[in-house]
């Protein structure tokens, strides 16, 4: 039997009774380990519906967010999409089994060198990261089908939405500390369409 098959099993009936109803989304989050995600101590506590604390004072976020907000990005398997806070690597794995390819930036170098290694431990091979300042995005891989902050600016930066496609979604937490919404943003030949979803309580995106 594989490990915490049962808590798995639990968590993945706890989210569908909030309202998880992507299959997709789902099947992501049964086929990621997440007690490899977290420290040790914490293992026993992967599978609960709450978001844990990594190195460095980040945080993983809670599974439902993780699901609300890949749910969010409507990914049919084939994009390209971009992720502002790799901390632990979990959201980026979770998106590998959604979209085509996940370019992650991170300006913490200890928890990029850690999330790079679980990745390869799991065989996840359409990641890439690189270690930066997420406000200036990746100029050379963009734009972007879609793009996703796992940290909260006070506003999103222009370089970000100017990054976004025409046709693209971006999903992230905005405002200050206890003031945060998850909102999502479509970009049509129009402009940029914004809606709230829910409020939130993500670690602050930092500009260097
Ligand atoms: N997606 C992560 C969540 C980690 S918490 C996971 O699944 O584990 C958010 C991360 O955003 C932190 O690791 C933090 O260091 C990072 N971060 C904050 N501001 C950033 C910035 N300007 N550029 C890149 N990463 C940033």
């Amino acid at each position: 039997m594989q490990p915490f098959q049962n808590e798995k099993a639990q968590l993945i009936m706890t989210l569908r009774g909030m309202g998880i109803v992507d299959a997709d989304v789902l099947s992501a989050i049964e086929q990621v380990p997440r007690e490899m995600f977290v420290a040790r101590a914490l293992q026993a506590h992967a599978y609960e519906n709450a978001s844990l604390p990594i190195a460095m004072d980040q945080t993983i976020s809670q599974p439902y967010i993780v699901a609300i907000m890949s749910a969010a990005l409507q990914l049919t398997g084939r994009e390209r999409v971009l992720e502002i806070g790799t901390g632990s690597g979990y959201q980026a794995a979770i998106l590998s089994f959604l979209c085509r390819r996940v370019y992650s930036i991170e300006r913490l170098r200890p928890l990029l060198v850690d999330a790079d290694n679980r990745l390869r431990e799991i065989r996840v091979t359409n990641v890439t990261t690189r270690l930066g300042d997420g406000a200036r995005g990746w100029p050379e891989a963009a734009p972007f089908d879609r793009i996703i902050l796992t940290c909260a600016p006070p506003v999103i930066p222009d370089m970000l939405l100017n990054q976004l496609k025409i046709g693209g979604i971006m999903v992230a937490p905005v405002g200050r500390d206890r003031n945060q919404q998850l909102v999502t943003i479509r970009r049509s030949e129009a402009g940029f369409e914004e809606a709230t979803l829910l409020p939130v309580k993500f670690v602050p995106f930092v500009e260097d």
